[in-house]
């Protein structure tokens, strides 16, 4: 792990419109995270755990405040220039998996691959070295439905990981999961971060926010604790 700060945010404040009334859900928020930090984010449901990690994955704008990606400050970014640094930096991974349907576990994973316009040959072959990676090598040509959670999530962070990612943004990544499986996911998760690659990890279970080196504890939109978990 080195000092340099990969993400940094500055008092950042984000509403929604809700009728007449404007919903406050993030209330200046500040922290920052070091290249290599393995971070879970916890706190009640409609804390604005999703929302402050759609802004960190610039998936989502904020009204006020300062966010700083790699040093280079996220702000009033075109959707392009959005989705270059998304691409550049970002892997997500989501509670509900968010495969497609219709294509099979390999397709899924080259995914990213194919929106940077990698040929077909190519992006196959790294998609099944990913696949291979996560142990679902013999699965690259079945469909998502007839696969385990586990299996999908296992193929959701593969398709994070093909694009080399910096920071991995995982919301609630566990949370469809039993709890044998999740534990193998934060193993995998164990891994990526042993390479060096940022997590940011947000869960409402104890046992696997227990599992990442700090949590940063929400409530009601502002960051009540950041601290070491001990165990
Ligand atoms: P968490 O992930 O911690 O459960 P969220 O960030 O999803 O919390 O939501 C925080 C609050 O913002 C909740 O009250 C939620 O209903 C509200 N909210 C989230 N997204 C939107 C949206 N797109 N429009 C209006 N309100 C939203
Ligand atoms: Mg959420």
């Amino acid at each position: 792990m080195n000092n340099k700060a990969i993400i940094s945010v500055k008092n950042i404040n984000k509403s929604y419109d809700a009728g007449i009334n404007k919903l406050h859900v993030l209330k200046g928020i500040e922290f920052s995270v070091r290249q290599g930090e393995m971070v879970s984010i916890m706190g009640a449901s409609g804390s604005g755990k999703s929302t402050l990690l759609n802004i960190l994955g610039i998936l989502d704008n904020y009204d006020s405040g300062e966010y700083h990606l790699n040093e280079v400050l996220m702000q009033n970014l075109s959707e392009k220039k959005a989705a270059y640094y998304r691409n550049q930096f970002i892997g997500f991974v989501f509670q509900s998996f968010n495969l497609i349907s219709f294509k099979n576990a390999m397709e899924n994973v080259a995914l990213p691959l194919y929106y940077q316009k990698v040929g077909r040959r190519q992006r196959n072959k790294l998609a099944l070295e990913y696949l291979d990676r996560m142990g679902l090598k013999d699965w690259a040509n079945h469909m998502p439905n007839e696969l385990s959670g586990g299996q999908k999530q296992r193929i959701a962070i593969a398709r994070a990981m093909i694009s080399k990612p910096k920071v991995i943004l995982a919301d609630e990544p566990t949370g469809a999961l039993d709890s044998k499986t999740s534990q193998e996911v934060m193993d995998i998760f164990d891994d990526i971060n042993n390479q060096g690659v940022t997590l940011i990890i947000v869960t409402h279970e104890h046992d696997i926010a227990m599992r990442t080196r700090r949590i940063v504890r929400l409530r009601d939109g502002v960051i009540e604790q950041d601290y070491i978990p001990q165990n």
